[in-house]
């Protein structure tokens, strides 16, 4: 009797020869799947780790951030190119890397919209291409932070 099972993939209950998780036709689908779902758990874990250390730090960066966008409610990147985008990010201009004056210091900051801000915290990582440095920077700056405490 041959041991079959089905295949794993969603909506699809082909059999498979056990050892394999999926059908020929889901093989592709099926990895490329599985890696997707393991980078969501590493990054809500990621999450989850800094999250209550860093809800002072948080509290008081959305507020500054709030205040700030409020009075710079322009992408400043995109208004030296003569484009009025509106601003939804604040940024480090010097990254502050846990160092509480520039952390702070709201000429260290400006207003960034989200393209802009990704392009420049990539460019700061040294590019794309792994998980780690591809995590949206606020939320590495506040762990940073959070790990100093
Ligand atoms: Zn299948
Ligand atoms: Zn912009």
């Amino acid at each position: 009797m041959p041991l079959l099972t089905i295949c794993k993939y969603p909506g699809c209950r082909r059999p498979v020869a056990r050892g394999e998780k999926y059908c020929e036709k889901h093989k592709e689908a099926g990895s490329k799947r599985e890696e997707l779902q393991k980078r969501e758990r590493w990054e809500r874990r990621f999450r989850k780790k800094g999250s209550s250390a860093a809800r002072g730090y948080g509290a008081r960066w959305r507020r500054l951030r709030e205040r700030f966008l409020s009075e710079h409610p322009l992408c400043e990147e995109c208004l030296k190119q003569g484009r009025a985008v509106p601003a939804t990010d604040v940024d480090h201009i010097r990254p502050h890397k846990g160092n509480e004056d520039l952390m702070w210091d709201e000429e260290n900051l400006q207003a960034l919209c989200h393209a802009c801000h990704s392009r420049k915290t990539a460019a700061e990582d040294g590019g794309f291409g792994n998980i780690k440095t591809s995590l949206p920077a606020p939320e590495t700056a506040e762990l940073e932070y959070a790990e100093k405490f």
